[in-house]
């Protein structure tokens, strides 16, 4: 495969400064601002298994960006930069312009720059993204802080992207394919939430690792969760499937003391916030609907299932 002319057409600007060096040498060189620390992720996106077959090209590169920059929005840091590692059965002029102007528009949005990567051939679309980014030290936002008595509270609407994928054409069908990372309020929570997640897995699963992790419990009130007319109108075991177990929405899940919930209501944010329930020293995830107990079975994603 014409590896570096694929790498130069597509893969190769570079709007780095101050001695920084992106794509075209061995490696990259940062320079991390001085007092805060690096912040690192990566997540694959491989074809038919992430994503519907028929995604656009465009989608594919907004997305393999976006789930990234979730994952550093959700440690409450800013994101810096990207490397790209591509799997590509074959070299598609059309899919690959495509596919670097959704990357590029994900990371010109954010104002993140490609620093990187690797473009190989091989049987199956594969696409990994590592996210870099920085945050002061001492400041990042872990699973394991969850205090009993904080509110539960997510950003956006929850069950969106699972119920675009159900109903592909739909109007949600753009929450799967185009989710938002909400890098501005992941930063925004710095020194006021005591955890956080971003919900990749459907919420009950992702609150689920901050509940493990912290070693508490919570309590949800169905009737809060902020969920699109769509899926209000859908009977009531439906509508907290998708919700719930609904993976893909990328939005962010955390915790809050009721004191520091009152200062980010203060703060002017780009993204509604619902408080859906508390932290409890019962180790549980239980439900509650109309003030009463309702006891819900749910699943969510299971990679390897
Ligand atoms: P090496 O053989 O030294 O690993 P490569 O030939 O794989 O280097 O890549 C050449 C340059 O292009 C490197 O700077 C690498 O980071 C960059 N690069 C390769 N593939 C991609 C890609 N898909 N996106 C961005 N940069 C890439
Ligand atoms: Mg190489």
């Amino acid at each position: 495969m014409a590896e570096f002319s694929v790498i130069d057409q597509y893969f190769s600007r570079s709007l780095l400064q101050d001695e920084e060096l992106g794509v075209g040498d061995d490696s990259a060189l940062l320079n991390p601002p001085s007092g805060q620390q690096l912040v690192i992720c990566t997540d694959t996106l491989v074809a038919g298994r992430h994503f519907p077959l028929d995604t656009s090209a465009h989608a594919i590169g907004w997305k393999s960006v976006a789930v990234n920059l979730s994952d550093i929005a959700a440690m409450g840091a800013k994101p810096h930069s990207i490397l790209l590692a591509l799997s590509l059965p074959q070299v598609d002029h059309d899919w690959l312009a495509a596919f670097s102007a959704g990357l590029y528009d994900c990371c010109d949005q954010f104002g993140v720059h490609l620093i990187g990567g690797d473009t190989t051939q091989s049987p199956h679309l594969t696409i990994t993204v590592t996210a870099l980014g920085y945050i002061e030290k001492h400041q990042a936002i872990c699973r394991s802080g969850a205090q009993v008595g904080d509110y539960v509270v997510v950003s956006g609407q929850i069950g969106d992207a699972a119920y675009g994928l159900a109903h592909l054409g739909s109007r949600l069908q753009q929450r799967l394919d185009y989710p938002t990372p909400r890098c501005e309020l992941g930063q925004t929570l710095k020194g006021l939430a005591s955890s956080m997640i971003d919900i990749s897995d459907g919420l009950a699963q992702d609150l689920g690792h901050i509940l493990k992790a912290s070693h508490v419990g919570a309590r949800l009130r169905l009737d809060q969760l902020p969920i699109d007319p769509l899926l209000a109108s859908l009977e009531s075991e439906q509508k907290w499937q998708y919700a719930l177990a609904g993976g893909d929405d990328y939005e962010l899940c955390f915790t809050i003391s009721p004191q520091h919930y009152e200062k980010l209501l203060r703060q002017p944010l780009n993204i509604s916030i619902t408080k859906i329930g508390e932290i409890t020293a019962q180790q549980d995830l239980s439900f509650e609907y109309q003030g009463q107990d309702y006891p819900l079975q749910l699943k969510g994603y299971q990679h390897f299932a």
